[in-house]
């Protein structure tokens, strides 16, 4: 047996797994997330007792290449951070497969016909992928199944980019996702693989087989996808692939007393250098990392210490949030919008394109905000509490603008971007589902000072502050005129005044989510656009007669 795959170094991976017999017939594996070889049953399947294993990726065009109207480099669909990251992680699970005898085919067109193409070119025996949850897949999915089933073509679709299969928490539940955390907790108890290790390493793979004729190219670069006038220092510092995935995970678990004291509320959004949490988001989001080999670390280490954090708080505890959001997403029709959707408040929200804008080009002239915002553009990563202040800001904290305008700016940008995650926690930041205390609003001045009194993250993110005193840094326009020339920093010039003020913007936001959560409560939930619209007009009137209040008191 070889041990030529880099895992096989590591000192906490499974006993090696055998690859299958070289005799039966061809498989073809597609990858799409899953982007790894350690803890992948659709790969050891697809390799059991076939002659030839197809490892195939498609690049659907409409994911990858440049969009020139998009408002970001990148595709229609992805910021040019998150293609980089998926590029980087081809060439990581190209490399790994060769070393196992093995390499990534890579074909360009829409998925399911590509995919369909290669079953017949190859005369494919068995498919193998590992199933998700997404709406894109599962319609994607259908089509390559229906056929395969008309094919005779053997189809192995296996769970494993979650802990757990959202259909039986949602069986155990009567048929209805669970709303809660806790009831999600008790219908999930363990997970039934983690009674015994998983398997973590592959000794080789069976061999590639004649391609045919159809067109194979190697992993692209971004440059050869068009990418030409993106400026190179905007790029994310987060390197894809399996090899650095593993890589944090070592080093995260590697500090015990970190993991067995993880508290998520107590983390530093605003630390950048060393960021607070693990920064293993995008790598479980492409499947780098499986999420059941992290919680079998996580508990290893559990297993060691004399006590840990136990969920929501733990390390452990945010694995099972994201189980949470794709059990809820996978229940719910509609989940990833406000109308029609059962679990999502009905609130009027305005789509003030300006607004947006400025918050989405890092442009409301509060600091703390925007700098979160360049990262988000810089990086396509951000801590939970920073990804907090920006969304509760937007929404229901000052802006008042739809929430899932606020999600598609995220979509396209996270490095980490994740159906499921992504829309289910800007319903709970907006206050349109989960979460409904909708009283408690992030300031975008006060809140940050507690972790970075000097503003550090603020001075990097945005060098346009970084010579305003810590005085100002939050509130710069408040800062004497002489200050902000002496910090070469004009507020209204250099530096945009405040989009609206904090103090009465939360204010009017809180009035309108009281009466749109009274109006939900009249009509149990049954919120007609109608009735939207009427309550829109009432909240206007109201705010101009609260206006003509207010100049008449003025004028005596
Ligand atoms: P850690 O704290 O180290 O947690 C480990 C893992 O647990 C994460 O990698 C992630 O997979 C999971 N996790 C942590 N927090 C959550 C959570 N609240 N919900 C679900 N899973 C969680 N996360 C995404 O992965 N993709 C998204 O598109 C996404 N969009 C978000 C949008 C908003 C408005 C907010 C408030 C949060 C969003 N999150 C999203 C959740 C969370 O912010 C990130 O998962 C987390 O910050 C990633 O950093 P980490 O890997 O260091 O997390």
């Amino acid at each position: 047996m070889r041990f030529s795959h880099s895992l096989s170094k590591t000192p906490f991976l499974a006993p090696i797994m055998a690859s299958g017999l070289e005799s039966g017939s061809a498989s073809l594996m597609w990858f799409r997330k899953g982007l790894r070889i350690h803890d992948n049953p659709a790969l050891e399947y697809a390799s059991r007792g076939s002659k030839c294993v197809y490892p195939v990726f498609v690049i659907d065009p409409h994911y990858m290449e440049p969009d020139p109207t998009a408002f970001s480099p990148g595709s229609t669909l992805a910021g040019l951070n998150r293609i980089r990251f998926l590029l980087e992680s081809l060439v990581d699970l190209d490399l790994s497969s060769k070393r196992l005898g093995s390499k990534l085919l890579i074909l360009k067109g829409e998925p399911s016909e590509v995919v369909i193409r290669c079953l017949k070119e190859w005369d494919i025996k068995k498919l193998c992928f590992e199933y998700d949850t997404d709406p894109y897949y599962l319609a994607l999915d259908k089509k390559v199944k229906d056929y395969a089933s008309t094919a005779g073509i053997e189809v192995f679709s296996p769970v494993s980019h979650t802990l757990f299969n959202p259909v039986d928490i949602i069986q155990k539940n009567g048929g209805r996702p669970p709303l809660s955390y806790q009831s999600f907790l008790k219908l999930a108890g363990q997970p039934s693989w983690a009674s015994s290790p998983l398997s973590i390493s592959i000794s080789s793979l069976p061999p590639v087989g004649d391609v045919g004729s159809c067109e194979i190219t190697g992993v692209p670069t971004v440059e050869e996808l068009g990418y030409r006038d993106y400026e190179k220092d905007e790029l994310t510092p987060f390197r894809g692939g399996e090899s650095e995935a593993l890589k944090r995970l070592r080093e995260s678990i590697s500090n015990k007393e970190w993991v067995a004291n993880f508290e998520k509320p107590k983390g530093d959004p605003s630390a950048y250098v060393n960021p607070a949490t693990t920064v293993l988001s995008p790598y479980l989001k492409f499947g780098c990392l499986s999420s059941r080999y992290f919680y079998q670390c996580l508990s290893d280490v559990y297993k060691t210490v004399k006590k840990h954090t136990s969920p929501p708080v733990s390390l452990l505890g945010q694995l099972l949030w994201r189980d949470f959001f794709y059990t809820v997403a996978f229940g719910t029709p509609n989940f990833d919008q406000m109308k029609g959707n059962r679990i999502c408040k009905q609130i009027p929200w305005n789509t003030d394109d300006e607004l947006l804008v400025a918050w989405r080009e890092a442009r409301t002239g509060y600091p703390w905000i925007d700098a979160i915002m360049v990262q988000l553009h810089k990086w396509g990563w951000m801590h939970h509490l920073a990804r907090h202040c920006v969304a509760c800001f937007l929404t229901r904290g000052d802006l008042f603008v739809h929430w899932e305008k606020g999600r598609d700016v995220f979509e396209r940008l996270l490095i980490d971007s994740d159906w499921a995650i992504n829309n289910g926690n800007w319903m709970w930041l907006s206050c349109s589902s989960f979460f409904y205390q909708y009283n408690r609003i992030y300031s975008p001045v006060s809140f940050a000072k507690k972790f970075d009194p000097n503003g550090n993250y603020v001075r990097h993110f945005l060098p346009v502050l970084k010579d305003m005193p810590k005085q100002y840094i939050y509130e710069p326009w408040t800062a004497p005129l002489s200050v902000q020339s002496k910090a070469k920093c004009i507020i209204g010039r250099d530096y945009p005044k405040p989009v609206v003020s904090h103090d009465s913007a939360s204010k009017e936001c809180k009035r309108k989510l009281g009466e749109a959560y009274a109006l939900n409560q009249k009509l149990n939930g049954q919120v007609s656009e109608e009735d939207l619209k009427n309550l829109r007009r009432k909240l206007e009137e109201d705010k101009e007669q609260e206006s003509r209040r207010q100049r008449q008191k003025l004028t005596g």
